[in-house]
């Protein structure tokens, strides 16, 4: 497994960047990609995620989208609001 870590600023956005790792609370983490082959039904896929990475235990916080967390926000809202005028 392979972490390429970003080098750009721009691409570095996660809260859990320069964070210690809440898993091991040893190591920091660290956004980055990383690459893999998983294999189903005996077909191998490439995939890649994305997620602040531990340098220590090589487990990472999987980052989520903050333009989906706002759709979800606002998603709730919405069912809230539908609820409220039935
Ligand atoms: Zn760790």
């Amino acid at each position: 497994m392979e972490v390429e870590v970003f080098e750009d600023v721009d691409q570095i956005w996660s809260k859990w960047h320069g964070q210690r790792c809440p898993m091991c609370k040893e190591g920091v983490l660290s956004d980055g990609v990383r690459y893999g082959t998983k294999e189903i039904a005996g077909i191998k896929y490439e995939y890649k995620q994305v997620a602040s990475w531990c340098d220590t235990c090589g487990d990472g916080v999987i980052i989520n989208n903050p333009i989906k967390e706002v759709s979800l926000e606002e998603f709730l809202e919405a069912q809230r609001l539908q609820k409220l005028e039935a």
